[in-house]
């Protein structure tokens, strides 16, 4: 199972995508600007989505990605996120004002974009490979996931709050070998870091120091005119667990 970094910005500008994951050729985690890194061919092997919540710097390509490919595809594709997350989708993306709902065409029985319901704690098996969602706190509802295929395990926060049970879902993962946890605003914006249920350095130093095992942790979803600091603070983070700057284009082998 390969993992890659297509997109991990909080924002756009220069070479700043926005977040989504690409794991072996066929799964999207989350459809931010970052897929858009991918060709028509690579867009075309597509078969399920990830969505840890429904803010639009992790669905902005969704759209775009199902008209893109649906009539070129014998399958749909198939999203899968809490049945909120869903739901808004249906209400505010797909509802023939913003995009056509794709989920009924051509026809609601043999549907271009499929949705299937996925809570916190539910696993779906795609063949050896395991994308579990773990809890996540969110000023929508959200969720992260843990992905793996019987081996190592690789979890992502998704956008979240100090989240007790994101936390202790973590704990609970026995080889957990890579955290991708977001950051999104320095601590001098801690404010703005709570009001948005986001971490700050010292929100996420707080984090780390709450985990039991010991992940190499790469840090994501920077808002971009923030880099420069947040990446110093990052730097000067005393944790048991030292934080690393997740970067587009890096590779997991699971
Ligand atoms: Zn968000
Ligand atoms: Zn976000």
């Amino acid at each position: 199972m390969k993992v890659r970094v297509l997109g991990c910005s909080g924002g756009v500008g220069g070479a700043a995508r926005t977040t989504s994951l690409l794991v072996d050729q066929d799964i999207l985690v989350d459809c931010g600007t970052g897929a858009g890194e991918l060709s028509l061919e690579a867009l075309l092997r597509i078969d399920h989505v990830f969505l840890t919540h429904s803010h639009l710097d992790h669905i902005a390509l969704l759209p775009m990605l199902v008209d893109t490919v649906g009539n070129l595809r014998e399958r749909p594709i198939t999203v899968h996120a809490p049945d909120e997350t869903l739901r808004i989708l249906r209400a505010h993306i797909f509802n023939w004002l913003v995009w056509p709902d794709f989920t009924a065409i051509p026809d609601r029985n043999s549907p271009i974009l499929r949705m299937q319901p996925l809570q916190a704690g539910e696993l779906v098996r795609l063949g050896e490979r395991c994308v579990q969602a773990l809890p996540a706190l969110h000023s929508v509802p959200a969720v992260g996931y843990c992905l793996h295929c019987g081996g190592d395990q690789l979890a992502f926060s998704g956008d979240t709050a100090v989240c007790d049970q994101q936390i202790a879902a973590l704990n609970a993962l026995d080889r957990l070998r890579y955290l991708l946890i977001e950051t999104a605003f320095p601590n001098e914006h801690q404010d703005l870091a709570l009001a948005a249920r986001h971490l700050s350095p010292n929100m996420l130093h707080t984090v780390l120091d709450r985990l039991t095992g010991r992940p190499e942790v790469y840090v994501t979803h920077f808002k971009p005119g923030y880099t420069t600091g947040l990446t110093q603070e990052l730097t000067n983070c005393k944790s048991r667990l030292p934080p690393q700057v997740l970067l587009n284009g890096h590779c997991f082998d699971l």
